[in-house]
């Protein structure tokens, strides 16, 4: 089953997409993506790997 990818600005919840996405980083236990939204709130998601 696949996650839902997409991100919501926690400060504006405004819809974060790839011209948003700004950084990726695996630290072993999942991908971690950090979105700048236009309003200056950086948004972070972790993608697990099953
Ligand atoms: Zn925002």
């Amino acid at each position: 089953m696949l996650e839902e990818l997409t991100a919501t600005c926690e400060g504006c919840d405004a819809d974060l997409d790839e011209a948003a996405f700004g950084l990726a980083m695996d630290l072993g236990d999942g991908e971690r993506r950090l979105y700048e939204c236009e309003c200056g709130t950086v948004t972070v998601t972790v993608v697990r790997e099953s």
